[in-house]
């Protein structure tokens, strides 16, 4: 069989409204397990606290915080999506804010992507006011070259290019979040009304 015929089809395989695959749920398993690592080693034995930021960053976070053996806490935020939009647009507001006392704890903020770093730095900002002992940032994505404005994440599992991604968590209008690998997203889907 021609290789690209191939290529084809093991696309539609994993799901037909994928473009292209970028990352295979054994690269993302293997990822989290290094990235669990580089966690372990900033924190140390200590206890910590995540603050995970849903929905998209839900598959990471569950699949971190399994690969890590500190004792942990959990909570979570929600910020304003895209919708059902590719681009973010305007300023993100925090929708339901955590509930734990971070104020004097070590937090770990995770989340999908980073890509404007409007959200990051709004949330981050949030959580600093409560002044927790410490605070890194943890997130699977990085789109840098879409950066509006500064933000560095202190863990990063990929450096990836300014497409669109779905997959492990990450939606487009709260679809493909359940796929366990992440590629881009097929364009003619953002205007089809079954996207
Ligand atoms: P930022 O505020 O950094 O522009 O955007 C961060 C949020 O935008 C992420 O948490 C994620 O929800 C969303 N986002 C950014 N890029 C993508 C992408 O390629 N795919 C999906 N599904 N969401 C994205
Ligand atoms: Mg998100």
């Amino acid at each position: 069989m021609p290789a690209a015929k191939k290529t084809a089809r093991r696309r539609s395989a994993i799901h037909p409204d994928l473009a292209t695959l970028l990352l295979t749920e054994a690269q993302i398993k293997r990822r989290v397990r290094t990235l669990a690592k580089e966690i372990k080693t900033a924190f140390g034995d200590g206890e910590f606290t995540i603050v995970s930021l849903i929905n998209g960053a839900i598959m990471f976070t569950a699949d971190l915080m399994r690969e890590i053996d500190n004792p942990v806490r959990l909570d979570c935020i929600r910020v304003s999506s895209y919708g059902a939009k590719t681009k973010s647009v305007g300023t993100p507001s925090v929708i339901a804010s955590i509930t734990l006392d971070i104020t004097g704890r070590n937090v770990l903020l995770v989340d999908d992507i980073l890509d404007t770093g409007k959200t990051l730095n709004l949330v981050a900002a949030l959580i600093l006011k409560q002044k927790p002992a410490s605070l890194r940032t943890c997130v699977l994505l990085d789109k840098k070259s879409r950066r509006e404005v500064p933000f560095q994440a202190d863990f990063v599992g990929f450096d990836i290019p300014d497409k669109f991604v779905v997959g492990y968590g990450l939606d487009f209008a709260e679809r493909y979040r359940n796929l366990p690998c992440i590629g881009v997203l097929r364009p003619e889907r953002y205007n089809s009304g079954s996207a």
